[in-house]
């Protein structure tokens, strides 16, 4: 097998779902599985761009289901690539194509492992693979069809989308997601007075304010009551794997990081985050006006077993003296899965072997994705990330997207090392 053509093959063709694009891709895979002899079928259930659904059944004691999406983000501004997003050039070690990182590279790394484990005649786990061509746009119709396909999609362990190297250049392991409340809280009078008024009116804007200055202390603790109550603080074997110097961070996001453990406290805490704020006069010049309206848009990240419903029931009985509304617009549950399970433990000493380092392992990524609604789907409570192609400077989502082809040829290792210990 020509590992990098056939990866190319697949990144050449077109499939921004934002644009309707994607089809192409999902029989190119079908195609290339069925090639390859494995199952596989193409399912279209609500979405517009189909499901890719495969499986190989060696009558094993246990499946695996793997997770990857075959869509990827549009590619502007153009005139920002270097290369052309759908020629996939090699540059500098580097694979620079759209999709590269997230998810297409992943996707085939695996795939071509999986090939030749099959070859070789050595899988000794049964397999189902699950690509998504909707990732991109926010999964719309994945809870449809986990509804509709829990029974075939049953599995043991869920390998999720894939994670490649941690900043600190380690490969990294992600064994959960943050959960999310996402809400609006408003706060009007009857209308706009003049500013001569203010020693006897209200002005919703001052009132925000203070709410806002009240939920959370300036280093960051939230000061709901009850916030904290079901947060399960990190393990010592979880810190274990977090060992990450700040300044790998530095480089990675941001010079903002302002913390020492930065690692620890970026995956275990929960927060209250503004997005944005909005009240009154804010055009050229003066305006003397008490505004009649006052906005703000918070994110809480949550974390493990932190419930969003019963946090905005916390949230809604601290805001009510304060007489504004509250507009919910996202709840996500947050999810871990144990870092003594099966599948965390295979992608751990997996890693070992094949980067000959330790892993650094995230009991839950900073971020949030739909994990509590498969485990939940599919009654199971051992999903992990790991086995992937990127790394931090992979401009995921931006111009420029890359990949190492070294980091390529790894990640089809990691998988074929997982698959024996697992
Ligand atoms: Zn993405």
């Amino acid at each position: 097998m020509d590992y990098l053509q056939d990866l190319f093959e697949f990144l050449k063709i077109d499939t921004t779902s934002a644009k309707g694009k994607g089809e192409e891709g999902a029989k190119f895979l079908v195609d290339y599985m069925r090639d390859h002899g494995i199952q596989a079928e193409l399912i279209k259930h609500k979405a517009k761009n189909p499901y890719v659904y495969g499986e190989i059944n060696v009558k094993a004691d246990k499946t695996l289901l793997i997770y990857n999406h075959y869509d990827v983000q549009p590619v502007e501004p153009l005139d920002k690539w270097q290369t052309d997003p759908f020629n996939p050039t090699v540059k500098d070690g580097k694979i620079f194509a759209r999709g590269a990182g997230d998810d297409k590279g992943t996707l085939m790394a695996r795939l071509q492992a999986i090939i030749d484990i099959i070859k070789e005649g050595k899988l000794k786990v049964n397999i189902k693979f699950l690509y998504e061509g909707e990732e991109e746009i926010g999964s719309p119709n994945m809870e449809d069809f986990l509804k509709d396909y829990s029974e075939r999609l049953k599995a043991d362990y869920v390998l999720w989308e894939g994670s490649g190297r941690a900043p600190n250049n380690a490969p990294q392991i992600v064994l959960g997601v943050k959960g999310l409340l996402y809400v609006e809280l408003r706060k009007r009078t009857a209308k706009d007075l003049h500013s001569m008024y203010a020693p006897i009116a209200k002005n919703p804007t001052w009132d925000l304010v203070y709410l806002l200055r009240s939920l959370r202390t300036e280093d960051g603790k939230v000061l709901i009551p009850h916030f904290y109550d079901k947060v399960k603080w990190l393990t010592e074997e979880e810190k274990k794997y977090l060992n990450v110097d700040k300044k790998y961070l530095e480089d990675a996001i941001s010079q903002q990081i302002k913390e020492d453990n930065a690692m620890i406290k970026l995956v275990s805490e929960p927060t209250c985050n503004i997005n944005g704020i909005y009240a009154g006069y804010t055009g050229e010049g003066s305006k003397t006006v008490i505004p009649s309206y006052a906005f703000v848009k918070l994110d809480f990240r949550l974390v493990p077993d932190q419930d969003p419903d019963e946090i905005l029931k916390h949230l809604e009985e601290y805001v009510s003296p304060y007489d504004v509304e509250l507009i919910v617009h996202g709840k996500v549950k947050p999810y871990r899965t144990s870092i003594n399970s099966e599948i965390a433990q295979a992608l751990i000493k997996s890693a070992k072997t094949v980067y000959s380092q330790d892993p650094v392992v995230l009991p839950n990524s900073p971020g949030t994705g739909p994990m509590e609604m498969i485990a939940r789907y599919l009654k199971l409570n051992q999903i992990a990330d790991g086995v992937g192609v990127d790394y931090y400077g992979s401009n995921i989502h931006s111009f420029n997207e890359n990949i190492f082809v070294e980091d390529y040829y790894k990640g089809i290792q990691w998988m074929k090392e997982l698959l024996k210990v697992i």
